[in-house]
């Protein structure tokens, strides 16, 4: 029989109330693999009681920032004894490989010792006003309830990118997983009370995004929504959200330019392109997809990557030898090739890849795919695809490409190769990308603080700068006068 995970709600298993489960199933293989509670409204409200009930709890409210901090540090210890089992279930959920999910698994622990050290050190600070006899002082609070909603491509690194600051902060949360990986989500949820952390600071309702997700993001407990996934579902969180004057963080899509000078070392810059696009078969936020290549070196680029994308080993994302998983899901397979074929209905030439390869396995692989003869009106060059496509183009100057590339609705990142220094520290200024990466690319750390510009995004994940994220700001004021009130009817300072 499949095993079934009911969602986890006040420390414990709870089945959900409307007594509906959904499948899920491996991508490369298509085998169920297990099935997960379809939450509803009512699942939903049970969580964000339980949530409310736990901030309100002085085993939470009432524990010190350093205390959390030790329980952040010990959710990292069991995150990292269990890494191998949640490194194979996401591969064996999303179908990225084994070797890129127990790289994020083993560095997970260090977002959680990370936001663990940053617990007690989020400070206020005393303002000098222009009263003496005043003492202002401001204090961070936590926000209360955190809804956190997250995307199926990297579950736990994003879920943790989350949860580890909203935690270290004070808050407590309700997160709903993607319906494509729900169960490594619910074990986290379970080591979170291993852990220490008191029932009901952290539960998960797993389900679709229209049903639980919605339901999340609309119920009048949540203090905030923070949000990994399309810009179209971002829109529709940012104006819900808007409308009740609760705040939102949203990580959304991207379409990032990858950039080739005349001056780089190409052979470094292909294998660049390479991991841009091709790496989880293009299936992350920060897909290089759009590579512009200095047209003195674009045929000798285009031929390095062809080359390495039509030696890619594709087959089941467990073996060792695999370089190309399959897509997530059927849709995601449909969508990337129906964006092939729009693209030579626009005019492009598939320079490689362009349709499913010949596999052992029943799953939903693509080939790895370059496009060329596009421009930048075209909707595969300005439409987020998520999958193993390139579309590479050729530039003449440097503020030619710098249009081109800051032409799109998106801003999430940005690649630029080149040996010229000075035009490394220009290329980052002036592109319009929260991220730039000068000679490398798909670089990460929970150090270092992530945004979306434009469409791609509002607020700030990851370093210091995400723990503001999760709490507000007080201003206490102090007379220290004792003396009578000279004017009531007139401002104080
Ligand atoms: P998605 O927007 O379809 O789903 C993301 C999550 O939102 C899922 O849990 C889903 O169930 C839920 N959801 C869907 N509709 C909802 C609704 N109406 N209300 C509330 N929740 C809803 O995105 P996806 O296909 O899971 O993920 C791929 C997208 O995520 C891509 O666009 C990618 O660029 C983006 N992404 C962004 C980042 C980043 O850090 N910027 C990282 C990873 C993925």
């Amino acid at each position: 029989m499949t095993e079934r995970y009911d969602h986890f709600i006040n420390g414990q298993h709870s089945a959900p109330v409307g007594g509906e489960y959904f499948a899920s199933t491996n991508p490369a293989t298509l085998d169920v693999l297990y099935e997960a509670a379809r939450g509803t409204a009512e699942d939903v409200d049970r969580a964000v009681a339980a949530a409310t009930e736990a901030f309100r709890n002085p085993l939470w409210r009432d524990l010190s920032a350093t205390r959390r901090g030790h329980l952040l540090r010990r959710l990292g210890d069991l995150v990292a004894e269990n890494a191998e089992e949640l490194a194979l279930q996401e591969t064996e959920d999303n179908g990225k490989l084994l070797r890129e999910m127990r790289g994020q698994l083993a560095g997970l622990p260090e977002y959680l010792y990370y936001y663990a050290g940053l617990a007690d050190k989020v400070q206020g600070s005393q303002i000098p006003t222009s009263s003496l006899q005043v003492l202002n002082y401001t204090q961070r609070e936590p926000l209360g309830v955190v809804g956190a909603i997250t995307p199926w491509n990297s579950p736990l690194t994003l879920t943790t990118s989350k949860l580890a600051p909203a935690l270290a902060a004070g808050n407590t949360l309700v997160i709903k997983p993607s319906e494509y990986t729900s169960r490594t989500i619910l074990r986290f949820a379970e080591l979170t009370v291993e852990a220490g952390f008191p029932d009901g600071v952290v539960n998960v309702v797993t389900g679709m995004g229209a049903e639980a997700g919605a339901a999340l993001v609309d119920h009048p407990g949540i203090a905030k929504i923070s949000f990994t996934g399309s810009t179209a579902t971002g829109a529709r969180i940012a104006a819900s959200t808007a409308s009740r004057f609760i705040g939102c963080t949203l990580e959304l899509g991207g379409k990032s330019p990858n950039i080739v000078f005349d001056d780089a070392d190409v052979d470094n810059a292909a294998m660049g392109v390479v991991a841009g696009i091709f790496a989880a078969a293009g299936q992350t936020c920060i897909a290089g997809s759009r590579v512009f290549a200095h047209r003195s070196v674009y045929e000798e680029l285009l031929e390095k990557v062809s080359a390495r994308a039509q030696s890619i080993v594709i087959g089941d994302p467990r073996d060792k030898a695999t370089e190309l998983g399959p897509l997530a899901f059927q849709d995601q397979l449909d969508k990337v090739s129906s964006y092939v074929r729009l693209g030579v209905d626009e005019g492009a030439t598939v320079a490689t890849g362009g349709s499913r390869p010949a596999t052992d396995l029943a799953g939903y692989f693509f080939e790895p795919t370059v496009l060329t003869g596009v421009d930048n009106g075209m909707r595969v060059v300005r439409e987020e695809i998520f999958g193993p496509v390139a579309a590479v183009m050729p530039f003449d100057t440097e503020e030619e490409v710098l249009g081109l590339a800051n032409d799109t609705q998106y801003g999430l990142a940005a690649g630029v190769w080149t040996q010229n220094l000075a035009r490394a520290h220009r290329m980052a200024r002036r592109l319009d990308a929260g991220t730039v990466w000068v000679n490398t690319y798909r670089a990460m750390s929970p150090m270092s603080p992530r945004q979306g510009f434009k469409s791609s995004g509002v607020g700030i994940e990851h370093g210091l700068e995400s723990m503001h994220e999760y709490t507000r700001l007080k201003s206490v004021w102090i007379n220290t006068d004792e003396g009578p009130v000279a004017d009531p009817f007139t401002l104080r300072s």
